[in-house]
C-alpha cells in the first residue's frame, strides 16, 4: 500500500548519506565540564553553560527552595494565574541588570523571539536580518508577515542600503550579539546608527553575550556602551551562561506592556515554573558578583586561539567563548567529532542547515569551570587530527 508520507524513509536515508544525521546522546551525569554520557566519561567543549553555573549549588538549592516553597507546575499562563512573585522579583532584577524600565520572562528563547517579533511587526512593516541571525529570529520574521529582508552577515553598508530601499511603517533591525555558529560579535554600533538615522528599532539577541560579556556580564550592548535608546529591544536567554532555563525581553514600559497583550507565545503558554525563576535568581547573583568566571573564560579562550594558531589552524574572528574550526565538509566534520568522541572529547560537529552548506565547522566553547590543562589536551588532540 501507498499513501501520503510514503518518502519520509528515503528521505531520511538521504540525508544520512549526506552525513548531516542528526543523533541524541545521552547525558547521564549533571551538566558540566566532565559528563558521563553513553555510559563514557567525556570533557565537554559544547555547552553553552560558559559560566559554569547550571549545576551550581546556589543554583540548585534555589531550585529546590523554589519548588518547595511554589511546588513545580505553575499552574497556568502569566495572564491567569501563573504568574508567580519569584518571577515578578526576577523581571524586576533583570530590568535592573540591563538597564531598562522593565523585562518580561518568556519560557524559552525561542518563543520570546517570536512572540516580539510578531507583536511588534505585520503586513506592511519590514524586517532586517542579519544572515546568519537564529533560526528563532528568522522564523519570526517570517511568520510576522511584515517584509523580511535579510542581509550580509555583519555587513553594515548592506543593511544601510537595504534600509533606505525599503521605506515602511515600522522597520525593525534585528541581529544576534554574539553569533551563535560562530561566535564572532555584530557591530552592534553601526548597526545602531542605522537604528537612529532612519528612525528604525534595533533589537539584539544576547543569548551568547549576556553574562559572558561587558562590565558585569551586560552583554554585547554593555560591551559597545549602547544605550537603551540606541537598543530599545533586548532579548536574552537563562539557560546559556545563566545555567537555567526561559528567556526574557528588556526594555521600555510601552515595549513590555505590547508584549503583554499582544505576545502569543506569552500568552498562550503555561509560565514557567516560579521554581526555575528563584533559579534564575541565584543565577542571576552570581553572574554579578563573579568576575574571575569571566576572567577566566576569556583566559581560556586566549590560550586556546594562540595555540591553535601555533598548530596553524585559521580560527575566524571571535571574542567570545564560541571557537570554531571551519572544515566545509559534513562527513568530515562529523568524522572528525567522532574521532575525538572516541578519545573522550565532546565537540560538537555543527552542519547545514545550521550553518550555510559547504561550511561545517567543529564549535568548541569553553566554561570557567575548564582548566588551562584541558585546553592543553584539546589541542593536542587536534594536532593529531591533523586538520
Ligand atoms: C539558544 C538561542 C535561542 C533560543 O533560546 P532557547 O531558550 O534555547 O529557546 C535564541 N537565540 C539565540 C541566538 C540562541 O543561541
Amino acid at each position: 500500500m501507498t499513501g501520503a508520507f510514503d518518502n519520509l524513509s528515503p528521505q531520511l536515508r538521504q540525508v544520512q548519506e549526506q552525513g548531516l544525521y542528526r543523533k541524541r546522546r545521552i547525558l547521564e551525569s549533571a551538566q558540566g565540564v566532565e559528563v558521563r554520557m553513553d555510559g563514557r566519561e567525556l570533557l565537554n567543549f559544547s555547552s553553552n553553560d560558559y559560566l559554569g553555573l547550571a549545576s551550581h549549588p546556589e543554583v540548585v538549592k534555589a531550585m529546590i527552595k523554589g519548588a518547595q516553597h511554589y511546588g513545580v507546575g505553575s499552574g497556568s499562563a502569566h495572564l491567569l494565574c501563573g504568574h508567580s512573585k519569584a518571577h515578578h522579583a526576577l523581571e524586576e532584577e533583570l530590568a535592573d541588570f540591563t538597564g531598562r524600565d522593565r523585562a518580561l520572562l518568556f519560557s524559552t528563547g525561542y518563543m520570546a523571539n517570536l512572540g516580539v517579533i510578531t507583536a511588534l511587526l505585520g503586513r506592511g512593516d519590514a524586517v532586517f536580518e542579519d544572515r546568519l541571525n537564529h533560526a528563532s529570529l528568522l522564523d519570526g520574521g517570517l511568520y510576522s508577515g511584515a517584509r523580511l529582508k535579510r542581509f550580509r552577515h555583519a555587513d553594515v553598508d548592506a543593511l544601510a542600503a537595504a534600509v533606505q530601499k525599503i521605506p515602511a511603517e515600522n522597520r525593525l533591525i534585528v541581529s544576534d550579539g554574539v553569533f551563535s555558529m560562530d561566535g564572532d560579535l555584530a557591530p552592534l554600533p553601526g548597526l545602531a546608527k542605522i537604528a537612529a538615522d532612519n528612525r528604525a528599532w534595533l533589537m539584539v539577541d544576547d543569548a551568547h553575550g549576556i553574562g559572558v560579556l561587558g562590565d558585569k556580564g551586560s552583554g554585547s550592548c554593555g560591551h559597545f556602551g549602547l544605550t537603551p535608546l540606541q537598543a530599545p529591544v533586548l532579548m536574552a536567554t537563562l539557560g546559556k551562561a545563566f545555567g537555567v532555563f526561559g528567556a526574557f525581553v528588556a526594555g521600555s514600559d510601552a515595549l513590555i506592556e505590547t508584549l503583554i497583550q499582544r505576545a502569543r507565545t506569552y500568552i498562550y503558554t503555561t509560565a514557567m515554573p516560579a521554581a526555575l525563576a528563584e533559579a534564575g535568581r541565584a543565577a542571576l547573583r552570581l553572574v554579578i558578583a563573579e568576575d574571575w568566571r569571566r576572567d577566566r573564560l576569556a583566559a581560556l579562550t586566549q590560550r586556546f586561539r594562540k595555540g591553535a594558531r601555533q598548530l596553524g589552524l585559521q580560527l575566524p574572528d571571535s571574542g567570545s567563548a564560541i571557537q570554531v574550526v571551519r572544515l566545509g565538509d559534513s562527513q568530515r566534520a562529523v568524522a572528525v567529532s567522532e574521532a575525538l568522541l572516541q578519545q573522550g572529547w565532546l565537540v560538537g560537529a555543527i552542519r547545514p542547515p545550521t550553518v550555510p552548506r559547504g561550511t561545517a565547522r567543529l564549535r568548541i566553547t569553553f566554561s570557567a569551570q575548564h582548566q588551562f590543562a584541558h585546553v592543553d589536551r584539546l589541542l593536542d588532540a587536534l594536532e593529531k587530527m591533523r586538520l
